[in-house]
């Protein structure tokens, strides 16, 4: 053992310098993560780790990642998924590492550079105010001027009242316009480059993985590290990696943005905007007419896309084949950019000339995205379009990589990058294979760590057998919405009689939000008159207002669908009680899911095996493990999907619980 990784060891043992923090308890599995994760730093090999609940994984990962920044001067940067755990590290382990561990180091949250205002583009936007807003318009744009001047503070998140995106697009720090003539020196009063200095000094940067795959982008590059030169990266709740990459990674264009990014150059109604300026009055002109032709080309491709539409529920469409459609919008795109970029020697400043280019680079990114989109330009992609808003008549059109191995493999898991991915839900029978070949990480190196909690005394499973198999519904008339299946008639009951079982205190998991409203429409009041209230997801409050009341009415319930699966957190119990209404398998209707069971077929193999089983046992994991959240936690896990004990592949979901107490009823 390394002097490195015998420190580690020490630090984690009963009586290590983590023991001075009033709530440390010694455990093994924390403290093998914390060893094995410092051995894979010092070995310069990338690392998956599956750490249950209740390890500390938080800890086992800071404790290495900062030693080990500060002994070889590297930077660390911690990616996480959710806001509330950015929270945790931010306001509690990390200030409560700083008061006992005997080096001192700087943390900094980094945020994108949206969220800071430029004070160089808000000074000229109050110039130009007249030219730029109307007259609500230029009064906020004042309040947000005197807010900073009085507070000193300068992130979105700092100004106590609403923005309007027309006043926050002309102020933000939009990237393309800092040029290190005008502002770009350490000492200026700019807030986004103070943070990129306070950055500089970092040995830890927080951010989410959103933010890390939009600044890390998508092509390859040689440099060692991530966002800093010789960097090394955790990825912490890295279960949801894969798609949050592909997110960010991939293009997409709306009528509706295109309209927003043309207003801001010149509004013909308001008379307002960039152009308004008498010196590039002639460009001005034109935008209306690129206006019209903006509505013209999105109609055109909306009654195209419409034409491939099966029914009216569709809320997105697969693109099999290139549009036919004329490259007319393209084309104006294209002149548009050129000329604004023709504009750039009439700037009479280099703030000027650096919006001009702005301008230019983002009016070239509509038009090839148009291009990609339409011509199918990118192999091994998908596109698709997406429908939303009042009668679905938004029209998002998208792409992305159909796999997104070779992208891990080629920019996060290089020879000259080091990165450690840890999770409480990565294996499916005790195996990682499936997460590993979704990241291409086949080659990484692996260990899944034993669970901490006594589950044989702390939670019981109840499965119903006799409850008929949810089958999938055929929509295709408005009736079809409102007929109920044997399955969700039986539904209603049995979640009423589990939920009854423990007086309440119960998480409802449902996989759709139409049967998730059907069972509380059904249930609340019966619910209310048992003396037990109900909250449901859907209802016009926000999540984590939902989940305050849930764990403050001890006796209520909770119905939650998608994010509830994975984002509750409600240690005590206010949660003794979850009930999975259906296994989580998904509807193969979305064109990435769709176009990867292509690609396994084509290559021979079996989807249901490879994709749906996989991706949903994971799913079923999350969920389930929303219920024993520490060591004096006890209660009861409902499965209503008798599939679980019917179907051949039912003991694969089964075998990836804990060992505990099982209840088949009849
Ligand atoms: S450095 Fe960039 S973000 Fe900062 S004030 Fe200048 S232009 Fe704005």
């Amino acid at each position: 053992m390394s002097n490195f990784t015998s420190e580690i060891e020490s630090i984690f043992s009963d009586k290590g310098l983590l023991s001075k923090l009033p709530d440390f308890e010694y455990r093994k599995p924390q403290q093998d993560m914390a060893v094995q994760i410092a051995e894979s730093l010092e070995d310069g090999t990338h690392f998956i780790v599956e750490a249950p609940t209740g390890v500390g994984k938080s800890f086992a990962y800071l404790v290495p990642s900062v030693i080990f920044s500060k002994t070889e001067k590297r930077k660390a940067i911690i990616s996480t998924c959710t806001i509330n755990l950015q929270e945790q590290l931010i306001k509690k382990d990390i200030p409560a590492l700083q008061k006992v561990l005997p080096y001192e180091f700087k943390p900094e949250i980094l945020k994108g550079r949206h969220n800071y205002i430029c004070t160089k583009r808000l000074n000229n936007a109050l110039i130009k105010k007249n030219n730029l807003f109307v007259d609500a318009e230029q009064e906020q744009l004042e309040k947000i001027y005197n807010h900073v001047q009085v507070t000193g503070q300068g992130t979105r998140q700092d100004i106590p009242f609403k923005i309007d995106e027309n006043v926050w697009s002309q102020i933000f720090a939009e990237e393309g316009v800092c040029t290190s003539k005008s502002c770009g020196s350490e000492n200026s009063n700019c807030f986004f480059q103070q943070a990129k200095v306070k950055l500089k000094d970092a040995d830890l940067i927080i951010l989410n993985h959103y933010l890390f795959f939009t600044l890390f982008g998508f092509y390859e590059r040689k440099s060692s590290g991530y966002l800093f030169a010789d960097d090394f990266a955790v990825f912490d709740e890295s279960h949801q990696i894969e798609q949050i990459a592909a997110e960010n990674v991939s293009p997409s264009v709306t009528k509706q943005q295109i309209r927003f990014w043309l207003y801001r150059l010149y509004n013909p109604k308001t008379q307002k905007g960039f152009l308004a300026n008498q010196r590039f009055s002639s460009l001005a002109n034109e935008i209306n007419g690129i206006l019209s032709e903006n509505e013209y080309f999105f109609d055109e491709i909306e009654q195209i896309l419409n034409s491939f539409r099966k029914n009216q529920f569709d809320n997105m469409i697969r693109v099999r084949e290139p549009i036919i459609i004329s490259d007319t919008y393209e084309r104006t795109l294209k002149g548009l950019a050129e000329s604004i970029l023709n504009l750039v020697p009439r700037a009479k400043t280099d703030d000027e000339e650096s919006e001009l280019k702005n301008y230019h680079t983002k009016c070239s990114a509509f038009a090839n995205t148009i291009n990609c989109f339409v011509n199918q330009k990118l192999d091994d992609h998908v596109y698709w379009a997406e429908f939303s808003g009042r009668a679905r008549s938004n029209t998002e059109l998208c792409m992305s990589p159909i796999d997104m191995a070779d992208y891990f493999r080629n920019n996060v898991f290089t020879e000259n990058r080091l990165s450690v991915m840890t999770s409480a839900t990565l294996s499916i029978s005790k195996s990682l294979h499936f997460f590993k070949r979704s990241i291409g990480a086949e080659m990484v190196k692996e260990s899944i760590l034993d669970p901490v909690f006594d589950y044989p005394n702390q939670m019981t499973i109840y499965i119903p057998k006799n409850i008929p198999e949810p089958k999938q519904k055929q929509l295709e008339k408005v009736s079809d919405f409102f007929e109920q299946s044997e399955y969700e008639k039986n539904l209603k009951e049995k979640i009423f009689e589990y939920i009854t079982m423990t007086n309440g205190g119960a998480l409802v998991l449902f996989t759709n939000s139409r049967l998730l409203r059907q069972m509380y429409e059904e249930l609340h009041e019966k619910l209310t008159e048992a003396g037990i209230d109900v909250y449901a997801q859907g209802d016009g409050m926000p999540k984590h207002k939902l989940l305050n009341d849930f764990k403050k009415n001890i006796n209520s319930v909770l119905f939650g669908v998608a994010s509830f699966w994975m984002g509750v957190d409600v240690p005590g119990s206010s949660l003794r009680n979850v009930i999975i209404t259906k296994l989580p398998f998904d509807v193969p209707d979305h064109p990435i899911i769709e176009a990867k069971i292509e690609a396994i077929v084509k290559r021979g193999g079996n989807p249901f095996m490879e994709l749906s089983l996989p991706s949903a046992i994971l799913k079923f994991k999350q969920g389930t493990g929303r219920l024993i959240r520490n060591k004096t936690d006890k209660g009861i896990l409902v499965i209503l999907d008798s599939r679980v004990i019917n179907k051949f592949y039912g003991k694969m979901f089964i075998n990836s619980l804990p060992e505990c107490e099982i209840v088949v009823e009849e």
